[in-house]
């Protein structure tokens, strides 16, 4: 890739850095310049802050030798997939550390949301937020099943009880929260709301490992949970996923569908699928496991720089955390406000020309993409905070892997475009 030249979104057409080739194992370039006027923007011709791409969603990595070690294990063992002793090892620290029953690793976050919707036996129509990643939709449609977008709380960004009360018809049979951001869904309101009208609820917690709800770990909350540890996630495992219950029979029937429904040798006794996680992810799991509260430290480090940086600029917020529960920090959320000077889509040139790959998360909403916008021509006259959070809010890069500089750069970006 030629240093120099901005990057346009997904240099590599991935959406996330998890599955580019970089040039280099680790970052080595460097910030360039001083950005004290709009002369020295990149997007009005100066070079560009950094000479190779800062990604929203860069890995975070744990000890590269303990990986060595459980690879050799591997060798060793042959035994290489199929409920191998890293997976075990995985899903029993992983339900201790949410202090969950049942853990059952998946081989990403999108199977696992299919396998728990499956075992949960959602039909018809299922109400989700369309302010989220697209999976969350897909995993419902990819089954048949219809989902119904209901609104979010603009200042939460996470379902609003009142709008899924709106979307329930005599098809709904479930609503999958999502915990955006790592915050936890209105889990209470939820849950009422599904026990009053029989409806099974889940959560899509992608976002949030790590994270608590009143004290208590998410994982929890609801008939089952799902992670994703997808690379771009605070904790990755590679690729990954899993769901986690408190419920025995429901941790079986996944488990079964997991593993296309085998009971033993030659005995199919339910309909299934290919989830299975592969050992080496289990062993990249377990390594970043052991790193998690140190990424955790990293991440509140600079989301306290982010803030420090951008509050004093009018116009634009940072997202904060609720200090009083557990979080893991990934999220740099900023929501450029109406009386900006410039639009979120203009800041997210500006960066990306300093080579800063900020992103529009999750825009337009999944309402809009082609195949819910077929489905639904009218949904957004349904969702007015969902299209105005989408249009405002950007996402910021973060992790172990942020270059030096790079929080000053994108503070130097925004306050010389706050001044125009
Ligand atoms: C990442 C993500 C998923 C999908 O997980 P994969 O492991 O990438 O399949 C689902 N929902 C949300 C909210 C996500 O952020």
């Amino acid at each position: 890739m030629t240093p120099g030249l901005p990057i346009a979104t997904g240099s590599c057409g991935n959406l996330e850095s998890g599955g580019c080739p970089s040039p280099r194992s680790t970052f080595s370039g460097s910030r360039i310049k001083q950005i004290r006027s709009t002369a020295d923007l990149a997007i009005h011709g100066a070079p560009p802050a950094f000479d190779q791409p800062v990604h929203v969603g860069r890995p975070n990595l744990g000890d590269r030798e303990a990986f060595l070690r459980y690879a050799g294990e591997i060798y060793d063992r042959r035994w290489l997939t199929n409920d191998g002793p890293l997976v075990r090892e995985l899903e029993r620290r992983l339900a201790e550390y949410l202090g969950v029953r049942h853990c059952v690793a998946m081989c990403n976050g999108t199977i696992a949301l299919e396998i728990a919707i499956r075992a949960l036996g959602l039909e018809g129509e299922v109400i989700v937020p369309s302010y989220t990643f697209i999976a969350t939709a897909h995993a419902l449609h990819w089954q048949a099943i219809t989902p119904v977008f209901a609104d979010i709380d603009p200042a939460i960004h996470t379902l609003d009880p009142d709008a899924v009360r709106r979307m329930i018809t005599p098809k709904t049979s479930g609503i999958i929260g999502v915990h955006l951001w790592g915050r936890a869904a209105p889990v209470e309101a939820l849950q009422a709301i599904a026990d009053q009208h029989g409806l099974q609820l889940m959560f899509d917690a992608a976002h949030a490992f790590g994270c608590s709800h009143n004290g208590q770990m998410i994982g929890g909350f609801g008939r089952a949970e799902v992670f994703s540890f997808h690379a771009t996630k605070s904790f990755n495992s590679l690729e990954g996923g899993a769901v986690v219950t408190n419920d025995g029979e429901l941790a079986e029937a996944m488990r079964l569908m997991r593993n296309f429904g085998f009971a033993g040798f030659d005995n199919v006794i339910h309909p299934g699928t290919n989830g299975k996680m592969v050992e080496i992810c289990a062993a990249m799991g377990l390594v970043n496991l052991d790193d998690f509260d140190n990424t955790v430290a990293i991440n509140r480090r600079n989301h306290a720089v982010y803030r420090e940086l951008l509050s004093e600029i009018p116009g634009i917020s940072v997202r904060d955390y609720d200090h009083t529960e557990r979080n893991n920090y990934h999220y740099i959320v900023v929501e450029v406000g109406p009386d900006f000077p410039v639009s979120r889509d203009r800041m997210v040139e500006a960066l990306h020309a300093e080579n800063i790959l900020a992103r529009r998360y999750f825009w337009p909403g999944c309402h809009r993409m082609k195949p819910y916008r077929d489905l639904f021509p009218h949904a957004g006259l349904l969702l007015p905070n969902t299209e105005r959070i989408a249009e405002r809010v950007l996402l910021l890069p973060n992790g172990s892997g942020l270059p030096d500089g790079a929080i000053a750069v994108i503070g130097e970006v925004m306050r010389v475009l706050a001044n125009g």
